[in-house]
């Protein structure tokens, strides 16, 4: 066995973190549990799971439930087609696969919303398949340990990382070795102030003895955040309000929220009704605006969200069906799955009157 993986299978036979998802060889459960923790943080995703695993404790229950539902529960994790990816990939091994989840690495591989790196890992926690994990966490453990300094994000580094992980594999145990180089990424070797004072591997690791902990692993490219401007429309008819299910192609599918209009910067309310939609929607209308708030923020991956929500009271028949719209009452939306910005607003009542 390497040096790397004794030292590092050491640190993980102090260090582990008991986790509901360790204790189980459930294919289901740990599929779960990985689509869940994909992008989020564990501490952030252990409700989820919990949340998940009690309304559905088989496949088959997931595969049945209806699809607001599972976005609902899903709702706050960000990332919302990993709900849907969940929801397609149960009903396929609840119908196609009659409810046996694949178990050879391909047959998981070949899954909806699942990569490389969760089929390693479902394939090795679950049937102890020699399959080693090559994520965020592995590719920072290995570029510092290894002083690796080719960046991460080229067909060279994803080749160079890809051979050291499948070299670092105890191949008798996949699943304690992929366990113990996922947590020690995340709790020590962490991005940002890793624990190297205390570490166990620091008399090799190469990062550490040439100071270079800080600057590795490298990435080529930046991402480059753009910021969109939503002006939400808070069409308020009666008791009822007007929402909107949001289509395929952009950000949110299948969420709701509320007529937008959007532009290339926060408008004024006199700006905003000069655009053709505000014409579209409200032209020879009776209607009253009665408050407009504060810029909302949200920060997704490649982009930042600024939104602004004007409350609108329309006195007769709006007839937003002809634009997709949904009517709702009011006191009803907590059963609506919104994007996260929205329920800051709801949630919010420090408005400022217009
Ligand atoms: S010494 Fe520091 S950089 Fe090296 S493996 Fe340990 S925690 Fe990571």
């Amino acid at each position: 066995m390497q040096h790397f993986t004794k030292n590092l299978l050491e640190w993980f036979a102090q260090s582990h973190r008991p986790l509901p998802w360790k204790e189980t060889k459930d294919a289901y459960l740990i599929w779960l549990s990985e689509i869940i923790l994909q992008q989020t943080r564990v501490e952030q995703g252990l409700p989820y799971f919990e949340r998940f695993r009690a309304a559905y404790p088989r496949v088959q229950q997931l595969a049945d439930a209806p699809e607001d539902e599972v976005m609902r529960m899903w709702e706050g994790l960000g990332y919302y087609s990993r709900a849907r990816n969940l929801h397609f990939t149960a009903k396929h091994i609840a119908y196609d696969l009659k409810g046996k989840f694949p178990d050879t690495y391909e047959g998981i591989r070949a899954l909806k919303g699942v990569g490389d790196y969760t089929a390693a890992a479902i394939a090795s926690f679950a049937y102890d398949l020699p399959y080693a994990v090559l994520d965020g966490n592995v590719y920072r453990v290995l570029s510092r340990y290894f002083g690796e300094a080719t960046p991460i994000d080229t067909t060279a580094g994803k080749k160079i990382f890809r051979r050291l992980a499948d070299d670092m594999l105890d191949t008798k145990n996949p699943a304690r070795y992929n366990q113990a180089i996922m947590d020690f990424g995340a709790t020590h070797c962490k991005p940002k102030q890793p624990l190297c004072a205390t570490c166990l591997l620091k008399n090799d690791c190469k990062a550490f003895a040439e100071n270079t902990v800080g600057t590795l692993p490298v990435k080529s490219k930046k991402l480059k955040k753009i910021t969109r401007y939503f002006h939400y429309l808070i069409i308020n008819e009666g008791e009822n309000v007007w929402l909107k299910k949001r289509g395929a192609g952009d950000i949110w599918h299948k969420l709701y929220d509320f007529p937008l209009i959007e532009d290339q910067a926060t408008r004024t309310l006199e700006e905003l009704k000069k655009t053709s939609e505000w014409m579209d929607f409200f032209h020879h209308k009776n209607i009253l605006i009665q408050k407009i708030s504060r810029p909302f923020l949200q920060v997704l991956t490649h982009r930042k969200i600024i939104a602004v929500f004007i409350e609108i009271k329309i006195k007769e028949n709006f007839e937003g069906e002809q634009y997709g719209f949904v009517q709702a009452p009011r006191t009803t939306l907590d059963d609506y799955a919104f994007p996260r910005i929205l329920n800051d607003y709801l949630k919010d009542d420090v408005l400022e009157l217009f």
